[in-house]
């Protein structure tokens, strides 16, 4: 017998990564049950539906460089559910508009004579006399790059607003990877030679796949198909308890209400849910000192207020990066320009992005006050003209972002080690699953090699599913200089705990 017929898989949550491994053993025989706390598909690239509006949690593009990845994402969906968009973003500061990335003649131009002379000038200051830290400090990093002004006008607020701490305070070592090739005088070669280097920008993808409902189609119709192939997607239900005998997962115990549990026989468990979670629901317990690397673990949160206005309002870009201070909206989405189908007729939608933390004065504003608060940040930007909005609705999105702080890596592999000496048919897969800033590519990544491992036996790392590394060996395979990163997924900035 085979493992794939002898086996049966318990998968937490319905999310990219979930339904991804459930697919998979699906397609392959395995029998494979998935438990969704929501009572919706797709995890974080969920499409959120309200009055026949349709939103998308921070915009989702669907582009990878893994071959597997894009291929599965073909089988699922038909190709006629798919569009190809354009991608824009530019940057919101003052009432003007600066393309992102940033291009000289534009945001000299737009800064106007004076100011653009001043930001040259500090701009030259810094590159006489560069900030001795720039190595230790992100601050400093980018005053090196661009210089006081341009620094303050394009980098500190926005980066505030979404990370929640000073720029000063925030360490520089992961910026080369973001903003990587991005300086004033190579924004200036950018601007004279348009095209000249720009696939060298990682993060320039200048048109994106994307299905006409928005991403929570895609696992829809994955959801749907894992029934079809015989798998079960069983929602409302959060797995609270994951049963431990003999140094191994044996059950797991589903909660569908309050009050009422079942418990389901498993021989293996992928699991999506938070890995602070996840170690919290082990039963019997996991010692003290991982239990605390457990609830050592940081999240951002984030919450979107989709107002609904007329179409004149519509913008081109897919979103707008908002960099005034006097403002706490971070990023405006137009979901109209993602699909038109997400909208109806001669209206659009457009989703203010708030980053906060759980349980902060934003997150826990009655839902009337937040559509209030993003309607009057909408007029006062100048983006609408007051009394337009029709009406607003709010999607929070606890633990959207897995924070990486000076503690994480430690955490995240007390935690691991513990799973594969006391747990080792418990596979933690995904963004939280892992704890790892991650794409939806790289999340489905994770539980395509954890279902190769569980049925064929294959050895692979998941924790080195890395979309870093791929950069990389692109980039050296042009000759350009390789910077290894190895497993720790996407780079981010640590964000010290204060
Ligand atoms: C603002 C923003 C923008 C993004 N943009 C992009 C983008 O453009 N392109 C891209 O590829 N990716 C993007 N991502 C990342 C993408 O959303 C994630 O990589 C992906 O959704 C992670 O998939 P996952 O299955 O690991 O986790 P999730 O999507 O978080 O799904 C986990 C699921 O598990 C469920 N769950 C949790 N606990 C339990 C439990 N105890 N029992 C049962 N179920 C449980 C949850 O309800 C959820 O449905 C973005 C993310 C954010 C926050």
């Amino acid at each position: 017998m085979t493992e794939a017929e002898r086996s049966h898989t318990a998968v937490i949550g319905a999310g990219p990564a979930g339904l991804t491994a459930a697919y998979q053993l699906a397609a392959r025989g395995a029998a494979v049950t998935v438990f969704e706390a929501d009572d919706i598909v797709g995890g974080i690239s969920r499409t959120v539906v309200r009055d026949g509006w349709r939103f998308d949690i921070g915009g989702h593009r669907f582009f990878t460089k893994v071959a597997e990845v894009e291929a599965l994402w073909n089988e699922i969906l038909p190709a006629d559910d798919f569009l190809l968009r354009p991608r824009m973003s530019r940057i919101y500061y003052q009432g003007k508009l600066y393309d992102y990335p940033l291009r000289a003649l534009n945001a000299l131009g737009n800064l106007g004579p004076r100011e653009a002379a001043l930001a040259i000038g500090s701009y030259l200051r810094a590159r006489i006399r560069p900030p001795r830290d720039q190595d230790a400090n992100y601050e400093s990093w980018l005053v090196a790059r661009f210089g006081w002004r341009l620094y303050r006008t394009f980098f500190k607020t926005y980066t505030e607003k979404l990370w929640g701490i000073p720029v000063s305070e925030m360490p520089a070592d992961w910026a080369a990877q973001r903003v990587k090739n991005l300086s004033l005088s190579a924004a200036i070669v950018n601007a004279v030679l348009p095209k000249r280097n720009q696939k060298n920008i990682t993060s320039l993808i200048e048109e994106f796949r994307y299905p006409k409902l928005g991403p929570g189609m895609m696992w829809e119709e994955a959801a749907r198909k894992v029934e079809k192939m015989g798998g079960e997607v069983i929602m409302n239900s959060a797995v609270t308890t994951i049963h431990r005998a003999d140094g191994r997962a044996v059950a797991v115990t589903v909660t569908t209400r309050p009050g009422q549990h079942q418990r389901v026989p498993a021989d293996h468990v992928i699991s999506s849910m938070p890995m602070s979670a996840l170690l919290r629901s082990i039963d019997p317990p996991p010692p003290a000192d991982v239990l605390a690397a457990a609830d050592d673990l940081r999240y951002r949160d984030y919450l979107t207020v989709a107002l609904i206005v007329p179409q004149e309002f519509s913008f081109p870009d897919n979103w707008i990066y908002i960099h005034d201070p006097g403002v706490r909206v971070g990023r405006i989405q137009n979901y109209g320009s993602w699909s038109p189908y997400l909208v109806k007729e001669g209206r659009t939608c457009l989703g203010l992005e708030f980053f906060v933390f759980e349980g902060d004065d934003m997150w826990t504003k009655p839902d009337s006050e937040l559509v209030a608060l993003a309607t009057a940040e909408l007029e006062a930007l100048g983006l609408v003209r007051p009394g337009m909005v029709e009406t607003g609705y709010v999607v929070r999105v606890p633990k959207a972002y897995p924070t990486y702080d000076q503690y994480y890596r430690r955490n995240v592999d007390v935690m691991r080690r513990w799973l594969e000496e006391n747990a080792p048919n418990v596979y933690p897969v995904g963004r939280n699953g892992m704890h790892r800033y991650n794409n939806a590519d790289h999340s489905m990544l994770t539980a395509m090699r954890t279902v190769e491992n569980i049925l064929d036996g294959t050895g692979h790392d998941v924790w080195e599913v890395n979309v870093e590394q791929e950069y990389h060996e692109e980039k050296s395979a042009t000759g350009a200089k390789a910077r290894a990163t190895g497993g720790t997924g996407r780079d981010a900035p640590i964000i010290p705990r204060r």
